[in-house]
C-alpha cells in the first residue's frame, strides 16, 4: 500500500495470492487515522460482477481480511472518537432515507444537531452533580448547599421544561423517519378500498359492493411529495352484530385515533353525519360520476375513486397537511423511539430529584437522581459505553457500513 498516493485513485492489477490476475481496477489508500474509521482504509473499485467480486473477496480473505460486521465500520469510527452516536446513528438513517423528508432530517442529524442537544443537556446535569457533590463533601461550607439550592432548583426545572418541551414535539421526527399515519374511515361502501388502490396505484385492498367486506386495518406503504406514509383502510363505520366486524370497526375508531390524518370519505348521493370529525381533518365525497353531490353546504373534495377523478387533489391536500406538521420541526429533537424513551427517563429523573430537593431530603439523594437522568442522556450520545447500548445501536445497520 506504501506504493499507492495517499487519498488517490490508482489503477491496479488485482491479482489472486497464487499471483492470477482478477481484473484491473481502483484502488485508493487512506491512512489512519484522517479515515472514516480513524484505522489504514483500503478501498478497491473493480468490475462489477459475480465472478470477480467472489474471486476478489477471496483474494482479500486469504490475505487476512474477514467480512465486516452489520455497523461496524461506523462502530470503530465511534470507537476512534470520530462520531458520537447520535451521528452514527444518522448514518444508519441516511443510508436506509427512502424519501426526500427522511434525507433532510439524517442529513441535519449528521451535522451534529442532536449530539450538542443531547450532550449540552448533560453537561448541564453533570455541573449540577458537582454543585451537589460539593454540598455533602463540603456540608459546612458557606456556599453549600442552603447557597446552591436556589440555582440547583431553577436550573433542574430549566432542563426539565427543555426536556418536556423536546418530547411534546407531536413525534414529527421520528414520523418523517417512520412514516405518517393516514387512515381513511367512512361508512361501508362509501369506497375506501378503491381510494386506497388509487393512492397506491395497486389493488392492495379487496373492492366489493358487499358492504363490510373490509374488516381489519389494510395498511399501504407509499411516498407522497417526499414523505414517507402508511395508508390504511379501515373497516367500515356501522353498528354490526357481526363480532369480526365489530372487531374492525373498533380497529378503524383505533386507527383514526392515531393517525396524524384523517380522511373521511362518504358516498356523494348521500348526505355526510360529520359528528366524528375533527378540525384539521379531510372530507372526501365519492362517486361523482354517478351524479351530483347531495350535500352541498360544505367544502370538501370530489373525487371518483373509481375513475381516478380528483385523486390528484386529494394528495396535493395531504401533502399541504403533512408540510403544515413539519414546518415547524426544522431541527430534529427525537429520531428514534429509543432517544424518546431516554428522554423520558431522563425527564422522570429530573422530576424525581426536583421532588427530593423541595423535600430537604438530602443533597446524596437528589444527586443521584440527577446522576441517573446523566446516564440516560449519556446513554444517547455514547458517553454512557453500554455494550447493550451499541450493540442494538450498529445491529441495525445492514453488512459492514
Ligand atoms: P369500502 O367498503 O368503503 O371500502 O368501498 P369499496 O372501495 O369496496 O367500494 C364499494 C363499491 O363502490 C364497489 O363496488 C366499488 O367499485 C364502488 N365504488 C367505489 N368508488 C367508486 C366511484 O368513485 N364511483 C363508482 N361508480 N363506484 C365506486
Amino acid at each position: 500500500m506504501s506504493q499507492l498516493k495517499p487519498r488517490h485513485a490508482s489503477l491496479v492489477d488485482i491479482t489472486s495470492s497464487d499471483g492470477a490476475l482478477i481484473d484491473t481496477g481502483l484502488a485508493t489508500f487512506m491512512p489512519g487515522p484522517a479515515s472514516y474509521t480513524g484505522e489504514d482504509t483500503l478501498e478497491l473499485s473493480v468490475h462489477g460482477g459475480r465472478i470477480i467480486t467472489a474471486l476478489t473477496l477471496t483474494a482479500i480473505m486469504s490475505a487476512g481480511a474477514r467480512v465486516a460486521e452489520p455497523g461496524e465500520f461506523t462502530r470503530r469510527a465511534f470507537e476512534a472518537g470520530k462520531l458520537a452516536l447520535t451521528r452514527a446513528v444518522a448514518v444508519a438513517d441516511l443510508i436506509d432515507a427512502e424519501t426526500q423528508a427522511q434525507h433532510r432530517q439524517a442529513l441535519k442529524q449528521m451535522d451534529g444537531a442532536l449530539e450538542y442537544l443531547y450532550s449540552g443537556w448533560r453537561t448541564q446535569l453533570v455541573e449540577i452533580l458537582a454543585l451537589l457533590e460539593a454540598s455533602i463533601d463540603f456540608p459546612d461550607e458557606e456556599d453549600a448547599p442552603d447557597r446552591v439550592d436556589g440555582p440547583i432548583s431553577l436550573r433542574l426545572l430549566g432542563l426539565k421544561s427543555d426536556l418536556q418541551k423536546a418530547l411534546s414535539d407531536g413525534n414529527i421526527t421520528e414520523r418523517i423517519r417512520d412514516g405518517f399515519k393516514i387512515a381513511i374511515l367512512g361508512k361501508p361502501n362509501a369506497g375506501k378500498s378503491t381510494l386506497l388502490n388509487q393512492l397506491a396505484k395497486r389493488e392492495a385492498a379487496i373492492v366489493t359492493d358487499i358492504p363490510g367486506t373490509t374488516r381489519d386495518v389494510v395498511e399501504v406503504r407509499l411516498t407522497l411529495g417526499g414523505y414517507l406514509v402508511w395508508i390504511a383502510d379501515t373497516a367500515g363505520l356501522r353498528e354490526t352484530a357481526d363480532i369480526v366486524e365489530a372487531e374492525g370497526v373498533r380497529r378503524a375508531k383505533k386507527a383514526g385515533e392515531e393517525s396524524d390524518l384523517r380522511i373521511w370519505l362518504y358516498d356523494a348521493r348521500e348526505s355526510f353525519d360529520d359528528g366524528l370529525v375533527q378540525p384539521n381533518d379531510l372530507v372526501v365525497a365519492n362517486k361523482s360520476d354517478l351524479g351530483d353531490p347531495v350535500d352541498v353546504s360544505r367544502e370538501t373534495l370530489l373525487i371518483s375513486a373509481k375513475n381516478g377523478e380528483g385523486i390528484l387533489a386529494i394528495e396535493e391536500a395531504i401533502v399541504s397537511h403533512l408540510s403544515g406538521l413539519t414546518a415547524g420541526a426544522s431541527a430534529p429533537v427525537i429520531t428514534r423511539a429509543r432517544h424518546r424513551q431516554g428522554i423520558e427517563r431522563a425527564f422522570r429523573h429530573l422530576d424525581a430529584a426536583l421532588a427530593l430537593l423541595d423535600n430537604q431530603s438530602g443533597a446524596e439523594f437528589t444527586a443521584e437522581e440527577v446522576r441517573l437522568a446523566a446516564r440516560e442522556l449519556g446513554g444517547l450520545t455514547g458517553h454512557v459505553d453500554t455494550e447493550s447500548i451499541l450493540g442494538a445501536v450498529f445491529s441495525s445497520f445492514c453488512i459492514g457500513k
